[in-house]
């Protein structure tokens, strides 16, 4: 490129397991994908077509250090499966959306979950509770080939050392292929485009100190401190 009027940003990545680094384009997050978590966030469980709300790629954080945020005093943990893509395209059918995924990592969706209720109460765009600095901590990108399209198996989160998350894959209501699917519909998805694919019941806060343990059945783990 050239007469760039500042220096270019840096293309924001995530380590893959061999050693490698996915470049991250877009970051989409699906709201309530678990039953029990949409319940125990007030809401109903039944299927209603999914809602997506994103981070910015440079939120996403393989540092394994949470900075605990500014302006809030109740932020949570979500873990979830994050998918990623490595070819995109518009009204992707069912059929053909797992050819589209490079591979999957364990991920954490933290929230300012105070903040985000304001933004809920008023009506407003949930960024400013979702997508802060380093509010995206990821592990490892495994590929496709090594950990196939894992739909179902346990994803857990302890904080220090105790069980605050429980679920299994398998409980998502809306499956990968459909997210990908639906998501195609609307947007048009690209190489470097992440799925951050909902997470199960037990959300709650942290402080700084606190050791979160997220993993995976399959997939291995990730663990971050909050700093
Ligand atoms: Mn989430």
């Amino acid at each position: 490129m050239t007469n760039l009027v500042i220096p270019a940003p840096q293309v924001p990545t995530i380590p893959t397991s061999d050693g490698g680094a996915f470049p991250v384009r877009r970051v989409y997050c699906i709201g309530r994908n678990y039953a029990a978590h949409a319940i125990e966030m007030g809401h109903d469980p039944d299927r209603e077509p999914p809602f997506f709300f994103q981070k910015n790629p440079n939120n996403m954080d393989a540092s394994g250090e949470f900075p605990y945020p500014p302006h809030t005093s109740d932020v949570h943990h979500e873990v979830e499966l994050v998918v990623a893509l490595k070819s995109g395209g518009t009204n992707i059918p069912l059929d053909k959306a797992l050819d589209h995924v490079w591979g999957y990592a364990v991920s954490l969706d933290m929230t300012r979950r105070d903040l985000q209720g304001e933004a809920k109460k008023m009506g407003r765009p949930w960024e400013i509770g979702k997508a802060f600095e380093q509010s995206g901590p990821v592990g490892p990108l495994l590929p496709v080939s090594k950990v196939g399209h894992p739909d179902h198996g346990r994803i857990e989160l302890k904080v220090n050392g105790e069980v605050r998350q429980e679920g299994d894959l398998n409980q998502m209501i809306w499956k990968v292929p459909e997210m990908i699917s639906y998501l195609s519909e609307y947007f048009e998805l690209a190489p470097g485009d992440i799925i951050m694919s909902g997470t199960p019941s037990g959300v709650n806060a942290v402080v700084k100190g606190d050791l979160m343990e997220a993993t995976i059945e399959g997939l291995g783990g990730l663990t971050v401190k909050v700093v």
